[in-house]
């Protein structure tokens, strides 16, 4: 299932999203054969990445990056304002952690995590994360506590190449609620989110709508328009060309190879073949 489904909870109290994204990461993951443990990464980056820009308003490209200096180097996710997705990681095979849970730590060593926002016509927007937490999640989590002092909570699940996300997030105050009464129904609607099962999220009788309605049909739920996300890569010959032609000819030189330049796309795994006649 893939699904990018806004709600919102106690007239306006809070907004959230439940986001699925299975043939999304399917297909991001075909042509690249990632071990097991990185696809994991991988899916989670997705989830993430349709979760923080969802919340933003924006018209252009939403980009999640994590970086460090461990096995794995490099995971990138983009996602444009119509929910087009595209991905790719880098990894040291060799040295992937072998534990069913892995921390940031043995997955990216010392690492950030990166986001931006690029729209056209203006200045792209970028933040950085440092990577202190167990999990990616967890980092996200503080970044919102401590640098936006924005509640926000997520549940990521991913079983058999399925990958669910639930996001919670309060909106700027305008209730006549103390903020006892805040925090306490902040707290009752987190507690309700994180008391769906795996095989609520993974049941493929349950809806989407049905899941919400089950953990929050007492918090006035109002479900909006679902938007689907996929997979899409606008990677194009004439890219790859102009960078070609953008090199001296001594630099393309060295890129030959039985008289041709092949460049592979490395979110879709596309490849392009030049000859010296193109040049
Ligand atoms: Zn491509």
């Amino acid at each position: 299932m893939d699904i990018f489904l806004p709600f919102m909870l106690d007239n306006g109290f809070s907004k959230g999203a439940y986001i699925a994204a299975d043939k999304t990461i399917a297909d991001m993951v075909a042509t690249r054969h990632y071990p097991s443990v990185v696809e994991t990464v991988f899916g989670q980056m997705t989830l993430l990445a349709l979760a923080l820009s969802g919340n933003i308003k924006y018209n252009g490209t939403f980009a999640l990056n994590v970086r460090g200096d461990g096995p794995i180097r490099r995971v990138f996710v983009s996602v444009t304002h119509d929910k087009k997705i595209r991905g790719y990681a880098d990894f040291d095979a060799d040295n992937l952690p072998i534990s069913d849970n892995p921390t940031n730590a043995d997955l990216f060593g010392k690492g950030q995590l990166l986001f931006s926002v690029s729209q056209v016509g203006q200045e792209p927007y970028q933040g950085v994360i440092q990577l202190t937490q167990h999990t990616l999640t967890e980092t996200v989590l503080d970044y919102f506590r401590l640098s936006e002092q924005i509640k926000t909570d997520l549940v990521l699940r991913c079983y058999n190449h399925q990958y669910r996300c639930l996001m919670l997030q309060e909106m700027p105050r305008q209730n006549n609620l103390t903020v006892e009464e805040q925090n306490d129904l902040w707290e009752t609607q987190t507690v309700l989110m994180n008391s769906v099962q795996d095989k609520e999220l993974f049941d493929e009788k349950l809806t989407p709508q049905d899941i919400l309605f089950r953990l929050f049909h007492a918090n006035e739920l109002v479900v909006f328009k679902e938007s689907i996300p996929e997979f899409s890569c606008p990677c194009h010959r004439s890219q790859m060309e102009k960078f070609l032609k953008s090199l001296s000819s001594q630099e393309r030189q060295d890129l030959y190879q039985d008289g041709k330049i092949t460049v592979e796309c490395q979110f879709c795994g596309n490849q392009f073949t030049f000859s010296k006649e193109d040049f």
